[in-house]
């Protein structure tokens, strides 16, 4: 089995969660409900895209 040669230091341990986003880059908030949605679609959760009602409910 493959073993590390070393430990992991604290900052490049670090530095490579600093590519761990709680979001995938491409969501945005919604301007109507807050949720977040994917950019440039219809929000699922409202049924609106840029202040307009799209899919009624
Ligand atoms: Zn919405």
């Amino acid at each position: 089995m493959a073993v590390p040669q070393r430990r992991t230091s604290k900052t490049r341990r670090d530095k490579r969660r600093t590519h761990f986003k709680l979001t995938v880059p491409g969501m945005v908030k919604c301007e109507q409900c807050g949720e977040l949605k994917l950019a440039h679609h219809v929000c699922k959760v409202c049924g609106y895209y840029k202040t307009k009602e799209v899919i009624s409910q």
